[in-house]
């Protein structure tokens, strides 16, 4: 028999995010957070693999030594060397930390698409390494040895130092603090900051019609990791919600100045992989978005906003809405043949 609205309500009362000691981490039912079960099921209605994408006229192109310039495929590399350890780095980090703590089960039911999406990711560039022929070596290194790459990598692996300890807890505030300041570090900064300069740069291209497979990749990654940030975004405040007492001013700025020197190693990033700008794309401009992104970053977790610049890619917003097409997989060819990538 069905819960009674009573019911419901009682035992809804006692569910938390974080420390919860009162519900049953294997009782979804009732659910209390009914954000996360949407999640969940735009994760389901978005599903894609890359060997959906047909790559080629992207391997036409990479081997073609006049089709593309020096900059435009150090563009492809750094983007590639970037997301090809990120994406594994980020499931490594919900899977062995956020899950950890996140005991609430439709969430977690959540963290295990998103998870699953991850793979995806990390499935899109052995793809792409595949068809281009490109060095595995070269690529799974450059988190190592490109310095602008391997500063974004080592600033998030900073931030989660403290919570991957096993011995470490989300029991009282400084660590609730802890806690959440590495979901900052994973959803807001990671997922919402370090990606966006390499999808922007990487649409940039595919509107160009170069490299139009990666490129399309790179627009379902987008799409996935939009829905990610916006999860994160709903844990991150459903939690502050529930724990006033974390929000302190000290605590609010140590999160601000956290994103805002992330823009600085994007920025960087950014320079880096564009250093002398390519047709309809400077660094300039990608700073700008990046600083753009970044207050709206701010702004939904309830921060101040930081620089008040306008969007120079109106059209990265297109993209990132078409994820609410339900039968997007349909409709992609016909918009591809009909639209033309400059038209967005
Ligand atoms: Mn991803
Ligand atoms: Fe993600």
């Amino acid at each position: 028999m069905a819960y009674s609205e009573e019911e419901v309500q009682k035992l809804n009362g006692r569910k938390t995010i974080l420390n919860c000691s009162t519900t049953d981490p294997n009782k979804i039912l009732p659910m209390k957070y009914n954000w996360a079960r949407e999640f969940y099921k735009t994760g389901i209605a978005n599903n894609w693999t890359p060997d959906e994408v047909n790559m080629q006229k992207d391997v036409e192109m990479w081997m073609d030594p006049k089709a593309l310039t020096e900059d435009e495929r150090r563009l492809v590399m750094w983007n590639m060397g970037f997301f090809s350890t990120a994406e594994s780095l980020t499931a490594n980090n919900l899977v062995l930390s956020v899950y950890k703590h996140v005991t609430n089960p439709e969430c977690r039911q959540y963290l295990l698409r998103q998870a699953f999406e991850e793979a995806i990711h990390t499935d899109t560039f052995i793809y792409c390494c595949d068809t281009l022929g490109l060095d595995p070596d070269e690529v799974y290194s450059m988190y190592e040895k490109i310095p602008s790459i391997k500063a974004k990598d080592d600033f998030v692996i900073d931030l989660t130092k403290s919570i991957l300890d096993p011995n470490f807890s989300t029991e009282g505030t400084e660590n609730m603090q802890k806690f959440v300041y590495d979901l900052v570090g994973f959803y807001v900064i990671m997922e919402g900051i370090f990606f966006y300069a390499g999808f922007a740069m990487m649409l940039s291209m595919l509107r160009q019609n170069k490299m139009i497979g990666v490129g399309e990749q790179f627009q379902f990654i987008l799409r996935d990791e939009s829905v990610h940030l916006d999860f994160g975004v709903h844990l991150i405040n459903t939690i502050v919600e529930e724990n006033p007492e974390i929000w302190t001013p000290e605590f609010k700025k140590s999160l601000r100045d956290n994103i805002i020197k992330s823009v600085e190693l994007e920025i960087a990033y950014a320079e880096d992989c564009l250093p002398r700008g390519i047709l309809g794309l400077n660094m300039e401009t990608v700073g700008q978005y990046v600083k753009h992104i970044a207050d709206r970053r701010l702004e939904r977790i309830n921060l101040e906003k930081e620089y008040g610049v306008e969007n120079p890619f109106p059209w990265m917003s297109e993209i990132i809405d078409l994820k609410k097409e339900k039968n997007f997989f349909e409709t992609r060819v016909t918009e591809y043949q009909s639209g033309g990538m400059l038209e967005w």
